[in-house]
Order: C-alpha cells, then structure tokens, then sequence
C-alpha cells in the first residue's frame, strides 16, 4: 500500500509540473508584446500573416525608434514642440562653400547654410524658375544653430525671432527667400513660388490668412521643405503643417499620385521603446516624425497587377 501511495504522489508531482510550466513563459511573453520590444512582436505578426494572407501579399516587418518621431522632413517646430537637438540633418553645407549647389540665385552674405539635400532641390526649383524667365533670387536666411538663434532672440526680441529650438530655421529645411529687384511679396519671384514652390517640395510656410493656427505673421519669404508628395497634399488642401499633421493623424492613412506615382501615407503613433509596423515586402518608403506623438510612413506603390 505504501508504495502505491508514494507512486501516486510521484505522478501527482511529475502530472502537475508541465501543466504549470507553460504559465510563466506564456505570461512572460504577453510582457514581451505589450512592451513592443522589437524582435518579438514582428516575429508574431509574421507568423500570424503567414496563415491569415495570401502568399502573394508578403509583409516586412520595421521597429519604428522612439527617436524617430523627433527626425525627419514633416517635423513640426513651432512654438509649442521644440525641436530635438538630434534631429539637425548630418548634411548641412555652407553654400558659398559649394558652388554646385549655388546655380541660378544669389546669397544675402557668405555664412548661409542648409541641408545639402534641400539646397540641391532648391537648384532644382531655382532651374525651373529660370525657365520661366524668373532669376533674380536671393537667398537671405537658412540653417541657424543654437547660439545663432539665441542672440539673434536677445538682440531682435520676440516680436522678430523665436527663442533657440522654436524656430525653424534651427532645422535646417527651412529658409527665407526674396527678390534682389523689390520686397518677394511684389515680385515675380514670390508670385513664382506661391505658385510652383509646392512642385519641388516646398511651402510657404506661414501663409496671410492661417496665423491663428502657424502663431506666427503672414511671412511670404520663409518657406520650408518637406518634400513630395506632401507638398502637393498640402497645396490642394490648402494646409499648414500643423493641419496636415492633424489631418493625418486624424485620417490615419491617405493616398495620393504625383506624376503617375501612388503613395500611401500612414500616421503611425509610436510607443515608449518603439512600434512595429507592416509594409508591403521591398516597398520603398520613407519615415518622418511629426515631433509630435508618432510618425509618418510614406510607402511609393509598386506597379499595379492588373
Ligand atoms: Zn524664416
């Protein structure tokens, strides 16, 4: 009898241990998830669209950084989000340091810099002006850093500039443009620029009638780039960046074409330690924080299958 109970409990024992045993590693793995640490979450989700989608409709799987939402052209700077000290481009150039990127405009003085890929879309924009017969363009402000900006704020005070990290001139995507004939607001340059500015990637940043939502003067000179197609989106919406911002985030995803092209857009909000997303398997896309809470995925459509 004695060694029927004494089996009993040893398989008892051995009968309760794996019944047990699943519940730290599952619970385990539910933290794992819900943290969104990266590695395990995208393994999950490749699972789950193996057996949930077609072969055909193959995913890649990107963890989306925290840091992220503070770098990128769509980055909003204004006098509520400050811009991060990380999110200056690496390619600022001085631009009477590099004549290539000096064609077809002129500069107020030798110490303007910009982002050396912006500076090379605005010679792009600059040839297409001087298509049109308009060239006398002179650029007058662009990248400041922060001491720049700060004693430009102690000397000019806050009816002229923003404290350092506010403006977004500190960005480096930014610049002020005028004429070398008369003020850019009655000149052919500025009426060119309100016109096709958007085609190459940039917008008059603070339009006359939208200062209640910028906070800032109607200023026809400064204009920012934020590239294709956002401009466009913004130019047939007639939006500011803070508008487009909020009708993304609001929308969620939102399609356009520029010259036969599709783009998919997405607002993709971003966790503390970072958020997976899916995109369509060797899609080209680009991401771009909104220095707000998350960012924008911009995915160029592959050729249609039909
Ligand atoms: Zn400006």
């Amino acid at each position: 009898m004695k060694k029927w109970i004494m089996l009993l409990i040893v398989f008892m024992l051995a009968g309760c241990e794996p019944t047990e045993e699943p519940h730290p590693t599952g619970s385990a793995g539910n933290e794992g998830l819900g943290q969104g640490s990266g590695v395990h979450p995208a393994k999950q989700k490749k699972d789950e669209n193996q057996t949930n989608q077609k072969p055909d409709a193959e995913v890649q799987t990107v963890l989306v950084e925290e840091d992220q939402v503070r770098r990128g052209n769509l980055v909003l700077v204004n006098k509520e989000f400050k811009l991060d000290a990380g999110a200056v481009p690496s390619d600022i150039v001085n631009l009477n340091d590099t004549p290539e990127l000096l064609q077809g405009y002129v500069l107020l003085d030798n110490s303007i810099r910009l982002s050396r890929q912006v500076a090379e879309q605005f010679n792009g924009m600059m040839e297409a002006a001087a298509e049109d017969g308009v060239v006398h363009f002179m650029l007058s402000s662009g990248y400041r850093d922060m001491e720049e900006q700060e004693q430009l704020y102690r000397e000019k005070g806050a009816d002229y500039a923003l404290p350092a990290g506010y403006s977004e001139h500190n960005l480096g995507l930014s610049m002020d443009i005028g004429s070398t004939q008369m003020p850019i607001d009655q000149s052919p340059e500025g009426k060119w620029l309100q016109e096709h500015a958007w085609k190459h990637g940039f917008i008059l940043r603070y339009p006359k009638d939208k200062t209640e939502i910028t906070g800032i003067q109607y200023e026809p000179w400064h204009f920012r780039y934020v590239g294709l197609p956002h401009s466009l989106i913004m130019e047939e919406k007639r939006f500011t960046l803070e508008e487009y911002l909020m009708f993304l985030k609001k929308e969620k995803a939102y399609s356009t074409t520029v010259e036969g092209q599709q783009y998919d857009i997405r607002y993709v909000p971003v966790a503390n330690g970072g958020t997976v997303i899916e995109l369509p398997q060797n899609s080209q896309y680009e991401l771009s924080g909104s220095n707000m809470d998350g960012v924008i995925v911009t995915v160029k459509r592959s050729g249609g299958d039909r």
